[in-house]
Order: structure tokens, then sequence, then C-alpha cells
């Protein structure tokens, strides 16, 4: 049996948005086992370290030490904050950040997507996000990354995995190289037979979740950002799939057309949702649609610009693009659409490791900061499934916990620089900690 302690912290309930001083977190066998005012906690804390957790700030009495079991640790918190460990249900742990995606897209062979995706699972695990969900993974190598962590090969966060996204011919995803080439990183399929197909496909090969390019692509593509892709029949498809293996389906939606027909369709969330209208939200809301804003896929575009090779068509439309869906989302917030936390990782200088800016971005565009954690951690719990075990700090639930070192709820700077997080604990295993050393 493992155990360990943090000792004197300030606990954030993400679902009241209370936090509660001077409280001892235990942690045993990776879950949380109790919390509680650290004075009623303190005799059996004498007991169970060897050293009193005093001065200096933290001691271990055990093992502790990065990615090991924190056998016998006990950590002062004083002056510091626990949250649950945080989520992203929107990212591409393989693909780079670079300017000219297509470039990668087209050159990178699949087994440096996977030593990429090695490395990006690291970086986001000890940025205190401990669980994911990868949308739209080329050549399944979300897949991969799931089982290797799962496995103990590799360090990263809890994976739900969507494999190669579903685009129709013509539709985002869908490159127009020449047509003498023939290659596609994502998975074809036109017609409802078709997508049926792919989604079963994407199924076989170990998808936790079938993401669907429903409507009209990215800021890099040609297409028109308000319009639509698949047909909603087609969209329904890969549902019924979905919800026959217990799954659920996520679409890339700009437009209010193609987030309408997803919502029919019976989709679980919607991405990105840049042009929505009242009626679209109004779906949403109405039938628990969660909404993936990804406000710094569009906020990196921006800060870095052409200058710095990103595509100038690319620049012009992240500038048409921004305002738009700012209103969007004040408007899903005011018609109560649910929101989880997505960041897009992977897009052009949108850093695998940065994920929790979007939570200050999410804040600074209309939600209370105590809302746009709760969207980063119990809400996007709720969306992967995960909120039985995860998403929260309460007694019996994973011992996913992060440490900061200043108010989240007070000071977003909490999110945008990773050097206030202090700690990270996945299962009560320690990824990070600054605390120690
Ligand atoms: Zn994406």
């Amino acid at each position: 049996m493992s155990s360990a302690r943090i000792c004197g912290v300030s606990v954030v309930d993400v679902r009241t948005g209370e936090v509660a001083p001077g409280q001892d977190i235990e942690i045993r066998d990776g879950l949380i086992a109790s919390i509680g005012p650290a004075a009623a906690t303190a005799a059996t804390a004498a007991t169970a370290a060897a050293t009193p957790a005093a001065a200096p700030r933290a001691r271990t009495a055990g093992s502790a030490s990065d990615n090991g079991e924190a056998g016998g640790a006990t950590w002062d918190g004083t002056g510091l904050w626990a949250v649950p460990g945080m989520m992203d249900a929107h990212c591409h742990l393989s693909n780079s950040a670079r300017p000219d995606v297509v470039q990668s897209l087209t050159f990178d062979l699949p087994s440096f997507y996977s030593i990429r995706a090695v490395k990006h699972a690291r970086d986001v695990l000890r940025a205190g996000i401990t669980a994911i969900r990868d949308v739209g993974g080329i050549y399944f190598t979300d897949v991969a990354i799931r089982d290797a962590v799962l496995q103990g090969l590799i360090e990263g966060p809890r994976v739900r995995a969507g494999g190669p996204s579903i685009r129709m011919t013509g539709g985002h995803g869908d490159v127009r190289y020449s047509p003498s080439f023939s290659h596609s990183i994502f998975q074809p399929a036109d017609g409802v037979d078709e997508v049926r197909k792919a989604a079963r496909r994407n199924l076989k090969y170990g998808a936790d979740v079938i993401k669907v390019l429903s409507g009209s692509g990215g800021v890099g593509s040609g297409t028109d950002l308000d319009s639509a892709q698949y047909s909603e029949a087609e969209i329904a498809a890969a549902v019924e799939v979905a919800r026959d293996a217990g799954k659920k389906v996520a679409i890339h939606s700009h437009s209010s057309k193609a987030t309408k027909r997803g919502v029919r369709a019976g989709v679980a969330s919607v991405e990105h949702g840049t042009y929505l209208d009242r009626e679209a939200v109004d779906m949403m809301a109405e039938a628990g649609t969660f909404l993936v804003p990804t406000f710094i896929a569009l906020r990196r575009i921006l800060e870095h610009g052409a200058g710095e090779g990103i595509p100038a068509i690319m620049v012009e439309r992240a500038k048409e693009a921004d305002e738009i869906h700012l209103k969007s989302f004040q408007l899903a917030l005011a018609a109560g659409v649910r929101v989880a936390m997505g960041t897009d990782a992977g897009t052009p200088f949108n850093l695998h490791g940065e994920n929790a800016t979007e939570i200050a971005l999410m804040a600074e565009a209309g939600m209370s900061p105590a809302a746009a954690l709760r969207a980063a951690t119990i809400e996007t719990a709720e969306l992967l499934d995960w909120s039985d075990s995860l998403g929260s700090l309460e007694v019996g639930k994973r011992a996913d916990i992060v440490l900061f070192d200043v108010d989240p709820l007070a000071d977003l700077a909490a999110y945008r620089d990773t050097r206030h997080v202090r700690l990270v604990l996945k299962d009560g295993a320690v990824c990070r900690d600054d605390l120690t050393r």
C-alpha cells in the first residue's frame, strides 16, 4: 500500500467555486483517501510521516521522485492551491505546432509522428493536464500513446483517442494535392455507408471517440468557414456506430449550419463553434451538447502572424474569425451551453504543454474564473466519461492533483505560466515536483 499527504493546502472545489484553506489531502493507493482541516488529521499525519511536514517547505519522508510512486511523501501545501488534474478535450498530440501545417502533414514520417507525440505527452502531463482527448490522431498515434501510457512505457496523460478524423471528399482535411497523388492522412468517406465503415474502422483500431470533420475547414483551408459539409444523415451514421459501441461523436464545426446538423444527429460535442447563431446555441443547450471553443488556436496565429511563417491566408482568416468567435461563445454562455476545455494544440505555435492558457482565455471571453476551471475539470471529465473517477478533488476519486503557487480563481497567470504549477500527481504518482528540490 502506498500513501502520501499534502498538508495545509487550499483546496478548490470546482463544483462550487469555493476554496477551503488549510486542508490536508491524504492519498492512498492512487486514490484520494481523505480531505479535511489540517488539525483534524494532524494526529494521523504525525504517525504516518517519519519526519514532520515543516520547513523546508516540502519534505519527503519516503521515496517521492518524478514519475515514481509517492510512497510516504509529505508535502507542505502552505501558500499553495490544489485543483484536480486539468483536462484538454481537443488536442493533437502527434502534430507539431509548426507554422506551416500542410508541410508537416505531407512530409513527416509516421514514425516521427509517434516520437513527437511521446515528447508532447510528457510536456502536457508536466503542465498539469492529466487527461486529454486526442480528436484526430494521424496514423492512430493517439491510440498508441494511450496504450503506451497505460502500460507504463512512457509518461503521459490519460488519453481518449479518436484515430484519424473522418472527412469527405473535398472537405476539411482533404488536402488538395495534385490529382496524381492520392495520399490521405484522414479517413475518407462519402455517403452514409462509407461514413459508417470509416467509423467502424476507427473503432477496430482502438478509437474511444469518433471525430467527424462535418463543417468547413479551419482557417488554413480554402473553404468558407461559415458553410457545412457532411449531411445530417452522414453524421447520424457515425453517431449510430459510435453509440452501438458505447462511444461518442465529436464534430469539427465552425458554422451554425453544420452545428445544427450535428446536434440533430446527436453528437456529444461541437469543436470550435466559430459562427454560432441563437438557434444553434439554443439547440445545443437543449440537447446538452458540449461546446469546445479552442480559443488559443486562433489566438496563437494572431500573436505570431505571417512574419513567422504562418501562411498569410490563415492569418487573414483568423483575424476575421476572432471577433465573431467571441460573440458566438458569449451567445452560447447566455443560452446555458455546456463548455469543455480544448486547445487544438498542435496548430501553429499552439504548443503542447501550454494547454491551460485556454482556461485564462475562456475566463477573458466571459466565463468567471471558477466556471472556466470547472470547464477544464469536471465538465471535460463528463464529456470524456471520466467524471466518476476524475475531475474534482473528492474522496474516492483518483488522486490526479495539481498544486499552484497562486490562487487560480484570482490570478489567471496561474494558467499562462506553467512555472506556477509546482506539483503534479496522477494516480497519486509524482509526475512533477518543484517543491522538494
Ligand atoms: Zn483539431
